[in-house]
């Protein structure tokens, strides 16, 4: 049994699907509403059970973001399917409940330079924002999510100490969410990094809070580090169906890690996530098919092993 399976002898790990969100919101490519029902859709379909659907900003800046009401009003929405919006201040979260989201994801960033860029305010501003929202979602009795972005660095400050990711997750975590996860926003991190940066974390919040992680494959160290994260303790990972996305405010970054990649992977390493590979296959492929740009993701076009070997039929 490996250290990852170990930890994971209760309980798998669960995948945020994010494509929706955070893959197609830096795909320069607009999507339009039914293109993003449809993959939302297609997701639940492949027994995705956490799919991060949309965000709740401001579409003037974020414009492949907006209708998010109208995309949740149009899904099939599946009773045991937790859909999560991503929102950065009051009025998003507001929109948010309004739109009866399951999950509210928070992010601060953990530099202040990328904080400003990407919430516009201080990272002490945000996190005092955060109080009021956390009031808010709990009297929902909605989840709340809080991500650290950047936490294994920064495109404007570079290196980012440990100490400062845990300073934010201390006072993140005064506010009880009901988890927390650490993103590598622009593929800057390394597996022993992550590894113990997660594993910190996890100390920090104790067993009744999961910690996630979230991971780009910018300089393709995406998955190395998400199964780092797992053997640190992270319980849930975030992945992007076909491996698209980034971050508009992130010069450089590229797409996250892709869902049936590592779906396959963990799977062949005996972690189950409970998604139907084939199934997922097809969706990466109908979403290769919308774009005006091959997806980066690999096992769609390697296909599934040890499946493939048994169709092959040429020599050794
Ligand atoms: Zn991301």
């Amino acid at each position: 049994m490996t250290g990852a399976q170990r930890r994971l002898s209760l309980k798998g790990i669960e995948i945020c699907e994010v494509a929706p969100r955070d893959g197609l919101q830096n795909e320069s490519q607009i999507w339009s509403v039914d293109q993003r029902v449809a993959l939302i859709d297609r997701l639940s379909e492949a027994g995705l059970r956490r799919i991060e659907a949309v965000s709740f900003v401001n579409p003037k800046r974020v414009p492949q973001m907006a209708g998010a009401e109208e995309v949740m009003l149009r899904i099939d929405r599946k009773p045991d399917v937790r859909y999560a919006g991503l929102a950065l201040n009051r009025r998003g979260v507001e929109r948010a409940l309004a739109a009866d989201m399951d999950e509210v994801r928070c992010v601060v960033v953990a530099t202040e330079t990328f904080n400003r860029r990407n919430n516009g305010v201080a990272i002490a501003d945000t996190i005092a924002g955060f109080c009021d929202i956390a009031d808010v979602v709990h009297s929902a009795s909605k989840r709340l999510t809080f991500g650290i972005a950047a936490a294994f660095g920064c495109p404007f400050e570079g290196v980012v100490p440990a100490e400062t990711v845990l300073d934010i997750a201390r006072r993140l975590l005064a506010l009880q969410p009901d988890e927390i996860w650490l993103a590598d926003t622009i593929g800057a991190g390394v597996p022993n990094q992550v590894r113990d940066l997660t594993a910190d974390l996890a100390k920090l919040a104790g067993p009744g809070v999961p910690v996630g992680g979230h991971f780009h494959n910018t300089r393709n160290t995406g998955y190395a580090n998400a199964v780092a994260a797992i053997e640190g303790g992270a319980l849930f990972l975030d992945a992007a169906v076909g491996g698209i996305g980034g971050c508009p405010f992130a010069p450089r970054a590229t797409g996250n890690i892709a869902s049936e990649d590592l779906c396959l992977m963990l799977r062949n390493m005996g972690i189950e996530t409970g998604i139907d590979l084939a199934a997922l296959i097809a969706v990466s492929d109908w979403v290769n098919d919308q774009m005006d740009r091959p997806v980066p993701a690999m096992v769609a076009k390697a296909g599934l092993f040890p499946e493939i070997a048994e169709t092959k039929e040429d020599g050794p």
